[in-house]
């Protein structure tokens, strides 16, 4: 038999079982509340079932109505799992709404624009995402008959779909016993058996399926319980992580159901917080750029984004590196080819990505005939698009990196002037 580790306790790697680790049971406890704690762990054998039957029970009772939940089917599944990757739950219903209203299902989706799809997403960031997910809907319109597959081995073949995604979709809408390994499911895990490898690891992930199949195979089914229990299970872990077992400050441990049977909290009360092991963050790297808002009478100069990389194929402000002062943005645009009228601030952004962080200055420049500016950004740039404030608005996808500018322009009383 090989084992792993977890703080107090040791997990069986072929058949899950649970057992104590006396050795790691030294938490610098009194002898009394160890004596304590080992009574309560020495019933581990089945601490999974117990585990099981109190996250279903809480479920029942505590678990949160979200849209996406009234009917789960792959798609509604999918789409929300896509768009809760990096984004808050609040901020994605409305989303998820908007979406699912101009786009009800996987063929509408496959055959939409790809503007209108990144319309749909504008806001949400991490537009890969949204392309994916349509490349993801037309393989299934032709190769799978426009019916998302059942199986997470089949979903994850899918573009955009990986381990947890397709766990995600497999379980809940579709009944697999697949444990969604996302940050929510790795805290508990790292929290409930004292995991103390960084979680962000290979082996820690591997630990946690482990740990978590056997929680799924130990779960009581029958009346009574859920028609879809390892769906409710992963909904149960998901919710347990958002509202309870909580990833920054102290977590409520008193509300939490799995106190009784949580490692971290029997053996360590009051320093729940110090797991998971995190891995040290790099620090992000930050870009200096001045950005225009370069506009006649009734249009503003928009520019397409490169077809890759960063935000590829979005529509931006035409923007250069560095911070201009005004007199050089007024030089700048005149080297463009163009006569400026008037200049005016119109403010400093930043916006932060996974591993860049961007710090803008803006100008808004009133010329006198758009039409006639000859951009050129050194070599970085597409296509000009002259656009009024109604297709700002309603038509370019505009990534809310310039949020604050796209706002200037909109709210300038009148439209600009
Ligand atoms: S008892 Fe506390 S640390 Fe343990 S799972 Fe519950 S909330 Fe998390």
């Amino acid at each position: 038999m090989t084992a792993d580790r977890y703080g107090g306790a040791m997990v069986c790697t072929e058949c899950g079982k649970m057992t104590v680790d006396a050795e790691k049971q030294d938490s610098g406890m009194p002898e009394e509340a160890c004596a304590e704690e080992s009574a309560v762990l020495s019933a581990a054998e089945d601490r999974r079932d117990r585990m099981a039957m109190r996250l279903l029970a809480w479920y029942r009772e505590n678990r949160r109505v979200l849209p996406w939940r009234e009917d789960p089917t792959p798609y509604h599944v999918w789409l929300s799992e896509i768009m809760l990757q990096q984004t808050r739950v609040e901020a994605v219903k409305e989303y998820y709404a908007r979406f699912l209203a101009a786009l009800p299902d996987i063929s509408s989706l496959a055959a939409a624009p790809e503007d209108q799809v990144m319309k749909l997403w504008e806001g949400l960031g991490y537009y890969s995402r949204a392309r994916n997910l349509q490349k993801a809907a037309k393989v299934v319109c032709t190769e799978y008959q426009g019916r998302m597959p059942e199986t997470a081995a089949a979903l994850r073949k899918l573009p955009g779909i990986g381990a947890y995604t397709a766990a995600a979709i497999a379980s809940i809408a579709c009944g697999e016993p697949e444990p969604a390994l996302d940050g929510n499911l790795m805290r508990v895990f790292s929290r409930v058996t004292r995991y103390e490898g960084e979680i962000c690891q290979r082996a820690s992930k591997e630990a946690a399926e482990r740990f978590y199949r056997g929680l799924f195979m130990a779960a009581p089914a029958g009346p009574g319980q859920s028609s879809n229990l390892y769906g409710s299970l992963n909904q149960a872990l998901m919710d347990l992580g958002a509202t309870i077992c909580l990833p920054n400050g102290a977590p409520a441990c008193g509300a939490c159901p799995l106190s009784a049977c949580c490692t971290i909290h029997l053996q360590a009360p009051g320093r729940e917080a110090a797991l998971p092991i995190m891995p040290a963050r790099k620090p992000r790297k930050v870009q200096r750029y001045t950005v225009f808002l370069l506009q006649d009478a009734d249009r503003i100069a928009l520019r397409r984004r490169p077809p890759k990389g960063l935000l590829a194929g979005l529509f931006e402000f035409p923007m250069t590196e560095g911070h201009l002062t005004e007199r050089e943005a007024l030089q700048y645009v005149r080297k463009l080819g163009f006569s400026p009228i008037r200049i005016e601030d119109a403010g400093a952004a930043r916006h932060i990505f996974t591993h860049v962080e961007w710090d803008m200055v803006g100008y808004a420049v009133r010329v006198d005939e758009l039409a006639k500016i000859r951009y050129d950004s050194n070599g970085g740039g597409g296509d000009i698009i002259l656009a009024a404030a109604d297709e700002i608005r309603g038509r370019y996808p505009i990534p809310s990196a310039f949020r604050r500018y796209r706002e200037w322009i909109l709210n300038r009383t009148g439209g600009w002037q």
